[in-house]
């Protein structure tokens, strides 16, 4: 909103959505004035929402198809998808059929989907502008380039916070630690999965399906100072990185300004402030890593249940019931056990990840007693 709000006039925001939180999406709806608001996970508060907007000429609907109405909103010219988990797959599915272009900011859509998304809508590559801040900066990287030209994508993690601590330790970090990161300020989910690492096994196969290239050509380096934002080595060995300060503002506006580039007051890169140090990631301290390329390399309903078990177990983690090494320790049990479904339907990968959500609680309670 911040971004937007800076673009000036050539910029308006026709449509708004949140999950539950409605008085701040009816402060933004008053700042914004958009045509449609869109309350998804509160049919509740639907009334109190109208009544903090009180503007009439406001269309306000609830519910999970009412995020479908905002994607496919006619007067929109982009999506930009921040729905967080893979409740993000349905809105980005509907609007990439309609010919939409989008801002990608859910990266469970590709994690989860993007097998059957490349199924379902094979030129879905033409209308996506990744907002992650990798993603964003291989898309950057690989402007004017040829796909056949790439011979590897390299992914910079920050490394989170656990970065060089014993892995003893491990077993006892508290989820007030797990939260603090280093480099970026993000909700819960996505900073455990920083820590974890799993957020970068995420985005490794976000990037499969989002650059169409293979897991094996998809390498991730460390990177603690995150002014690297990634790179693509070509296959005359010459390597292209996109570097700015580690703020997504930057990410986002190239997502809404695209092709076009855009002045900013973003903070920007000072060369000799500090050194840049690269390093390769630690799997045997964080296993996540190598569980994201193995659910990836199964493929069918194996992401969706690596993505369901990881989601379960992050948040008893957060409420103290499993210890941090644990939550990758059920993931890879549940994937142990699942039977893939190949070339999964929607229905099979929303059975999946259901079957995946009970078993990883029913292992969080069996660990309680
Ligand atoms: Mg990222």
């Amino acid at each position: 909103m911040e971004v937007i709000g800076a673009l000036g006039r050539d910029y308006k925001v026709v449509a708004l959505s949140a999950n539950t939180n409605y008085r701040l999406l009816a402060e933004q709806a008053r700042r914004f004035n958009p045509e449609l608001v869109v309350l998804a996970g509160g049919e509740d508060n639907i009334d109190l929402l109208i009544g903090e907007i009180g503007d009439r000429r406001i269309r306000v609907e609830a519910g999970r198809e009412a995020l479908i109405h905002a994607a496919l909103e006619p007067s929109a010219d982009i999506a930009l998808i921040a729905v967080v988990g893979f409740g993000g797959f349905a809105p980005t599915v509907a609007a990439l059929k309609a010919g939409k272009r989008i801002a990608l900011a859910n990266k469970e859509s590709l994690v989860v989907g993007g097998e059957l998304l490349s199924r379902e809508v094979p030129g879905f590559r033409e209308l996506i502008v990744p907002v992650d801040s990798e993603h964003s900066a291989i898309f950057q990287c690989l402007r004017g380039e040829k796909m056949a030209n790439v011979a590897r994508l390299i992914l910079t993690a920050s490394g989170g916070p656990f970065r060089e601590m014993d892995p003893l330790r491990l077993e006892r970090v508290n989820p007030e630690e797990a939260l603090k990161h280093p480099r970026w300020r993000m909700g819960p989910k996505i900073t455990i999965d920083s820590a974890t690492l799993m957020n970068k096994g995420f985005e490794v196969l976000e990037a499969r399906w989002l650059f169409g290239i293979d897991l094996d050509r998809i390498k991730v380096v460390v990177h603690p100072q995150s002014m690297v934002h990634s790179l693509v080595e070509f296959v005359d060995g010459s390597v292209k990185a996109q570097i700015a300060p580690p703020d997504m503002r930057i990410p986002i506006q190239y997502a809404l300004t695209y092709p076009a580039r855009k002045e900013s007051s973003f903070p920007r890169v000072d060369l000799v402030e500090q050194s840049w140090n690269f390093e390769p990631p630690d799997m045997e301290r964080f296993p996540a890593l190598e569980i994201a390329y193995m659910a990836g390399k199964s493929g069918g309903t194996m992401p969706a249940v690596l993505n369901a078990a990881n989601e379960i177990a992050v948040d008893q983690f957060l409420k103290g019931r499993i210890k941090f090494p644990e939550i990758t320790g059920i993931a890879r049990n549940i994937m142990d056990e699942h039977k893939i479904i190949r070339s999964p339907s929607g229905e099979d990968i929303v059975e999946a990840d259901r079957w995946a959500r009970k078993i990883a609680l029913n292992i969080c309670k069996a660990g309680d007693r």
